[in-house]
C-alpha cells in the first residue's frame, strides 16, 4: 500500500530485545485533522504513533516500527506495563468525543484494514493483542470509541470477535443483579487483559474497565454494568483466548 512518510521526532528506543507484540488504535480527538497531524510531529507535544490513517484513507507513517513511539501513556495489558514498549499504535483522524464523535469512514477503514493485516502478519500480533487505547488506559481514555468498526477489521483476520454473540439479544438486556460476584469478574477482566483490581467492590475502577470493555466487544449499549449480556461475552471470550 501506499504509505508516505511524515516523521515525528517524538520517540526513542524500546528496550533491548523487544519487539510489538499488541497493537493499539486511537483517535486523534482534535478538530482538523491538519492539527493532529501537526500535534503528534510537534517536538513540544511529546506524542507520537506509528501511523496516521486520514479520513480520505491517506496513510501517513510518523514512527519506524522499530522504535517507540509516544502514543499509549500509562496503560496495562495482560500483565504488562508501559504498553509503548511493546506496541505498534495507529492515530486515526475523528473529532473524537470532545469535539463531535463521528463514524470512522469507509475509505478510513479500508485503509486502515490493510495496514493492520500487514502488521499483524508481519508481527505475529495475537487477536486479543489488537486493542483501543482505552482497553490499555481504562478511565483516562474513551478512543477509538464505540463507533469503531471492530468486527470489520476481525473479519480480515484483525483481532477478536465472536459473531453474533456481540450483538445485543432480541429480548433485551437483563440489567446488573444485586449478587453480582465482583471479585470474580474482576479476575475474569484481569484474564482477559484490563489491569484492574480484585477488590471485591464495584468500585470506580471496574466501572471503567467494564465501560473500555462494552466500547470494544459491546458497542451497541456503554453503561458500566455488569449486564447479564456483558457477562455473557466475557464469558465466551475468555474461552477463545485459552
Ligand atoms: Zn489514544
Amino acid at each position: 500500500m501506499n504509505i508516505a512518510k511524515r516523521p515525528s521526532p517524538n520517540f526513542d528506543e524500546r528496550p533491548a530485545g523487544v519487539g510489538p507484540s499488541v497493537l493499539v488504535l486511537h483517535y486523534t480527538g482534535m478538530e482538523s485533522t491538519q492539527e493532529a497531524l501537526q500535534r503528534l510531529r510537534d517536538p513540544a507535544s511529546l506524542v507520537s504513533a506509528h501511523y496516521f490513517v486520514q479520513e480520505e484513507g491517506e496513510v501517513f507513517q510518523l514512527v519506524d516500527e522499530a522504535m517507540r513511539a509516544w502514543h499509549a501513556g500509562v496503560s496495562h495489558w495482560r500483565g504488562e506495563h508501559s504498553i509503548n514498549d511493546i506496541s505498534i499504535g495507529i492515530e486515526l483522524a475523528n473529532p473524537g468525543h470532545e469535539f463531535g464523535y463521528t463514524s470512522f469512514s469507509k475509505p478510513q477503514m479500508a485503509a486502515l484494514e490493510e495496514l493492520c493485516m500487514d502488521i499483524v502478519r508481519r508481527h505475529a500480533i495475537e487477536p486479543i493483542n489488537v486493542v483501543g487505547h482505552s482497553d490499555v488506559a481504562p478511565g483516562r481514555k474513551q478512543d477509538p470509541g464505540e463507533l469503531f468498526d471492530w468486527q470489520r477489521l476481525a473479519q480480515s483476520g484483525v483481532g477478536l470477535w465472536l459473531g453474533a454473540l456481540h450483538d445485543l439479544p432480541g429480548q433485551g438486556v437483563e440489567t446488573e443483579s444485586a449478587k453480582t460476584d465482583w471479585a470474580a469478574l474482576q479476575s475474569q477482566m484481569r484474564a482477559l487483559g484490563y489491569g484492574l483490581s480484585i477488590s471485591g467492590q464495584a468500585d470506580r475502577e471496574t466501572r471503567d474497565a467494564l465501560s473500555a470493555f462494552q466500547r470494544h466487544w459491546r458497542p451497541q449499549q456503554v453503561t458500566g454494568k455488569a449486564d447479564s449480556h456483558c457477562l455473557e461475552v466475557l464469558g465466551a471470550l475468555l474461552e477463545a483466548i485459552i
